[in-house]
């Protein structure tokens, strides 16, 4: 048998799947299907075979790799960030731990109308830098796709430019790319929020369509930005255009925002930091995604998504990083998982699956990644020696990845 790549010698292929391309929900979530003692071949770029050592045919691999022991991963698939900022925050974060609160800290100045000010300043290319940066950095940490969303520039312009970048970062690294429109993340300054709404779907969203710039469209549906009412008059505008919704829901607030996500059908709601009985029930009766991100509360200093509750209600589960200059500096999957099982109490085959097959199905990727599966993309991550799978996400903050393979091609390697 030829292939392009062999890996021999793997202690476990993990997430293996013959076919799975629906949401893990409820009671699956716990199951996580590993393979010990296995091989993997991978040809054009995506994953051609798989089995155990004892019975693994005789290959002519162009390129071999001896993983000694080592896990074989599907990469994440990270659903929720804000890839492309101009500047960090960190004297926010100063303020933060001086007591300030999220909204004292956007009165000051800071937040949201921070980052777009210095978004509108910074060149095209010089963002296309920083944010490859990023990219470097999260595939360094085992991310094979990741969602952008634009939302700092708050003008038409500043907005096709950041969504320009992030389509540019899907062109120029191995990661797989979705990009969203996030114009209502915040009303701009000297604006009143009606007239910021009329713009948006009047002039930005028409726009931004045409530009076929933007996959998906969200909302900051939250007390103080955008209430449930325009959120769903936003979303239902950018499916229009052909732009999913994707909802920032109940942050800081039982704002609405999942019953909102809800009624404009939204692919996934994000956050979920404050929930009721009625949210869980809405999130039931629909095929809207819950989505967590663990990393924002734990820097925020928030209460974690009730991730316990969901699942038995017998939801799914997502988890994504929301890696922004605000609120989550990292992008770093390995961490965002121990997070979710530290503080939300999930176990790693529940952390797992929230962030391959759930992320990947909310992207429209679920027939590309999230899964060990024959004839998806070779997206893969080599683990460093563990003795087991919950060694990975209990050792929290050391690396998980020595190698990561993207569409078939070795892109980091320790
Ligand atoms: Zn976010």
């Amino acid at each position: 048998v030829t292939c392009d790549l062999l890996i021999t010698g793997a202690k476990g292929l993990v997430q293996v799947r013959e076919s799975h391309y629906g949401p893990v929900a409820g009671k699956a979530m716990d199951e996580l299907p590993v393979m010990p003692d296995a091989w993997i071949s991978v040809s054009n770029g995506r994953i051609s075979g798989y089995g155990p050592m004892s019975g693994m045919p005789s290959f002519n691999a162009k390129k071999k790799i001896d993983a000694q022991g080592r896990f074989v991963f599907p990469s994440f698939v990270d659903s929720h960030t804000h890839l492309v900022f101009a500047a960090s925050r960190e004297e926010e974060f100063e303020m933060k731990i001086k007591g300030l609160s999220y909204q004292e800290i956007a009165k000051r100045g800071g937040g949201i109308l921070n980052s777009a000010r210095k978004l509108r300043e910074a060149s095209e290319e010089s963002l296309i830098e920083a944010t490859l940066q990023r990219a470097k950095e999260i595939i360094t940490s085992g991310t094979g796709a990741v969602e952008i969303k634009s939302g700092y520039g708050l003008t038409l312009e500043s907005e096709l430019k950041m969504l320009r970048v992030a389509r540019k970062v899907g062109e120029l690294s191995p990661l797989t790319v979705r990009t969203t429109f996030l114009g209502a993340h915040a009303v701009p300054d000297g604006m009143s929020r009606p007239h910021y709404v009329k713009q948006l779907t009047e002039e930005m969203i028409p726009a931004v369509g045409e530009s076929g710039l933007a996959d998906y469209i969200d909302v900051f549906c939250e007390e103080g930005f955008f209430s449930p009412e325009e959120t769903i008059a936003i979303a239902n505008r950018g499916k229009e255009f052909g732009m999913k919704p994707r909802i920032h829901a109940n942050q800081l607030a039982r704002s609405g925002g999942v019953q909102a996500a809800v009624a404009c059908g939204a692919v996934s709601a994000d956050h979920l930091e404050q929930m009721g009985d009625e949210e869980i029930e809405a999130l039931k009766s629909s095929d809207v995604m819950p989505t967590a991100l663990p990393g924002a509360a734990f820097f925020l200093g928030l209460p974690y998504p009730p991730a316990r509750r969901m699942i038995s209600e017998g939801l799914p589960l997502a988890i994504a990083s929301d890696f922004n200059p605000g609120s989550c500096p990292t992008g770093n999957m390995p961490l965002m998982l121990s997070l979710a099982c530290i503080a939300m109490k999930l176990t790693p085959a529940e952390a797992f699956n929230a962030s391959t097959l759930n992320t990947a199905l909310t992207l429209g990727l679920e027939r590309e990644m999230g899964s060990i599966t024959r004839g998806k993309l070779a997206n893969l991550i080599i683990t460093r020696p563990a003795p087991s799978v919950t060694h990975l996400p209990y050792a929290f903050g050391s690396p998980m990845a020595d190698t990561v393979i993207l569409k078939g091609s070795i892109v980091t390697a320790s």
